[in-house]
């Protein structure tokens, strides 16, 4: 689980986040919605460790990471622009998670790896890429480059990547934006697979009603750095607490 505990953030004058408290059940898909501006993507750099918060704590499973190093997290974070390194191969792409925590710094890249590093340790990160690849059907793909991928086939290699280092949670941040309704549409039922597929905890940023109400076991609508409503997309529909919820789930008010 991941439990958010008082969590407050100004920028200057600025309060952004008003004391959040959120806990996320382990294998739980929690939607964090609301307008331009509520504090959305700062909550969720808060709970990466992009960000520190000014009070209130993060933990993940039962251990405080409040103070931990982002990398130390164990969390895999997914933006909307999933960048991914151009001059590598869609294998190399996803690799390179594994290659930081388990090559030492002169084994990493690609082709001087291949010669330095312990060929178990390779054959045991090539495993894990080709599972990955496989959950997310872009085996074909590993042996291109990004630019040769179409939109939607660069986000399956981003979560991949994020894939294949096991996280405790997903924290996904409008992953899907950039990309045209159709596509957006078929990525939602993929990302509902993965979520159903591995189990794993998810914590997405939308602006999407459609995509919030479709996928989520929760919801939790924010508004101004606070959290408006929790409830399942059912709830929200029905028993909307506040006009603003109201309007997000475009009930008539
Ligand atoms: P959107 O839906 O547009 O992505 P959001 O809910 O993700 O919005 P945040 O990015 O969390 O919103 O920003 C919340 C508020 O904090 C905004 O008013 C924003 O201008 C401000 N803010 C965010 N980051 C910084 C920063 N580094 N310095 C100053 N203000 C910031
Ligand atoms: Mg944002």
């Amino acid at each position: 689980s991941v439990n958010i505990s008082g969590i407050g953030k100004g920028f200057g004058a600025d309060d952004v986040l008003k004391g959040i408290d959120l806990s996320i059940r382990p294998g739980e898909f929690l939607s964090l919605v609301g307008m331009s501006g509520c504090g959305k993507s700062t909550l969720l750099r808060i709970i990466a460790g992009l960000e520190t918060a000014d009070r209130g704590t993060i933990s993940i499973g039962n251990r405080d990471v409040t103070e931990i190093d982002p990398a130390d997290r164990n969390l895999a974070m997914v933006f909307q622009s999933y960048a991914l390194y151009p001059h590598m191969t869609v294998r190399d792409n996803i690799a390179t998670p594994l290659r930081m925590r388990r090559l030492p710094f002169f084994a990493r890249l690609p082709l001087l790896g291949r010669v330095v590093a312990k060929a178990e340790t390779l054959r045991e990160i090539d495993a894990s890429v080709r599972q990955a690849a496989d959950v997310l059907q872009i085996s074909h793909l590993l042996d291109r480059k990004p630019a040769q991928l179409s939109g939607g086939q660069r986000q399956r290699v981003a979560l991949a990547r994020a894939l294949v280092r096991s996280p405790a949670a997903f924290l996904m941040d409008e992953p899907l934006s950039n990309l045209d309704a159709k596509l957006r549409a078929h990525m939602r039922g993929e990302l509902s697979n993965l979520h159903d597929r591995l189990g794993a905890t998810f914590i997405y940023v939308t602006h999407d009603q459609i995509e919030a109400m479709t996928m989520s076991d929760r919801i939790a609508l924010m508004s101004e750095g606070r959290i408006e409503q929790l409830g399942t997309p059912d709830e929200l529909y029905q028993a909307p607490a506040t006009l603003t919820v109201a309007r997000f789930i475009g009930t008539p008010s």
